[in-house]
């Protein structure tokens, strides 16, 4: 449930990061992280080895996620893992010049965007112009949802019907469409991350 009250003021948030990049510079990190040479190994060039396109939610960092480091992983984070322009641009990037194999579309429980959606769909709420524009993305996915379902069914069902929907509407882009016949060993699949027990379920 989002807050009303920001977690800090903006001048200390700065103050946090800064003081958190210092702690990593320095090899004392929270989490682990890399040493010194791996940074100057990556600094040439990187080669990740997936392609995540995953929620903006701060709950939900793929690299910790998936216990990946540095250099590991080619992420894109979005408000509801959904879809626009800049987002196929990089995932095209992945693909073309990365040559990631695997792209994951990853939604997650309790997504706020999601959420806002189906409050849209069900119950007509509005969201400030631009946030409406980012949840026209996601409406399609709620089409064949059953709305008698309990709240959390509901919000569950849709988060993963959010994912099936990113991840078809991307089977039709002409890249992926292209890639497929040529045989191309790409694979691309849809995951739900699961917020109490850090699970994270790939839609086999
Ligand atoms: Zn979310």
């Amino acid at each position: 449930m989002a807050s009303t009250q920001p977690a800090c003021t903006a001048d200390e948030a700065l103050a946090r990061l800064k003081a958190g990049n210092a702690r990593f510079v320095r090899g004392e990190a929270r989490f682990p992280t890399v040493q010194k040479e791996i940074l100057a190994d990556l600094a040439k060039g990187q080669q990740p080895y997936a392609t995540i396109l995953g929620c903006s939610d701060s709950r939900v960092p793929p690299e910790l996620v998936f216990d990946a480091g540095f250099g590991e992983l080619f992420v894109v984070r979005v408000a509801g893992n959904v879809l626009g322009p800049s987002i196929l641009g990089t995932l095209q990037y992945a693909g073309a010049h990365l040559h990631t194999q695997l792209f994951v579309v990853m939604g997650h429980e309790g997504c706020g965007a999601v959420s806002a959606a189906l409050a849209s769909r069900l119950r007509g709420a509005r969201q400030k112009s631009r946030i409406e524009v980012l949840l026209r993305n996601i409406l399609p996915a709620l089409d064949d949802l059953d709305p008698t379902l309990p709240a959390d069914e509901l919000l569950s069902a849709a988060v993963e019907a959010n994912v099936r929907w990113t991840v078809s509407r991307l089977r039709e882009t002409p890249e992926v469409k292209a890639r497929q016949a040529s045989g191309s060993a790409m694979r691309l699949i849809g995951a739900v991350y699961e917020l109490r027990s850090g699970r994270v379920r790939f839609l086999e």
